[in-house]
C-alpha cells in the first residue's frame, strides 16, 4: 500500500495545480472581457475621441427600440445630444461620465442603470482615465431616434 500512495502522490500534486492555475486563468479572462465584442470604430462627428459601436439589434415593425454595445476609450465621449423617444444606459465595463443640460456630471461605472429621458440635452462618455462600456437602448424609436447638437468642448468635459 505504501508503495502505491508514493507512486500516486505526485501526480495529485501535478493534477491539483493544474487545475488551480486553469481557475485563476478563467477568473483573470472573466474581469478583462465584456459580454459583447466592442464592433466597429465610429467614424462619424458626432462624438470626440475613439469610440467603438456594436450594433444588437435594430429597430423593426414589432420592435420600437434599438440597441447597440458602445465602448468609449479614455478621454471619448458623445456630442452634446437628446432622444426624441428617450434612452436607457446600462453599463457593463469601466467607469464613466453623463451629463444632463445645467446639471452637474454624474459618474456612472459597471452596473449602473441610466434613464435619459426625451427631449433632455446629455452626453455620455468615457473618464479622462479610464475606458467605458455601456449597452445603449433607444427606446419608443418610433417617436424618434437621437438629434445632435455640438460637441462637449474639454472645458465642459473636465467642468472647468
Ligand atoms: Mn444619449
Amino acid at each position: 500500500m505504501k508503495y502505491h500512495f508514493n507512486y500516486i502522490l505526485p501526480f495529485v500534486i501535478v493534477l491539483f495545480t493544474a487545475c488551480n492555475n486553469n481557475q485563476k486563468m478563467e477568473e483573470t479572462t472573466q474581469q478583462n472581457e465584456t459580454v459583447f465584442p466592442k464592433g466597429e470604430r465610429i467614424t462619424n462627428d458626432n462624438f470626440t475621441g475613439t469610440v467603438w459601436l456594436n450594433y444588437l439589434a435594430e429597430t423593426d415593425t414589432i420592435h420600437n427600440v434599438n440597441i447597440g454595445s458602445v465602448t468609449f476609450e479614455a478621454g471619448a465621449r458623445t456630442n452634446w445630444h437628446y432622444h426624441k423617444g428617450g434612452q436607457i444606459l446600462l453599463v457593463t465595463a469601466g467607469k464613466g461620465l453623463y451629463q444632463e443640460k445645467g446639471k452637474p456630471i454624474e459618474i456612472i461605472k459597471k452596473g449602473d442603470v441610466m434613464k435619459c429621458p426625451p427631449n433632455i440635452a446629455h452626453w455620455h462618455g468615457a473618464t479622462p482615465t479610464e475606458a467605458m462600456t455601456h449597452i445603449a437602448i433607444g427606446t419608443s424609436t418610433n417617436i424618434g431616434g437621437a438629434v445632435w447638437l455640438q460637441p462637449v468642448t474639454d472645458e465642459e468635459y473636465h467642468n472647468k
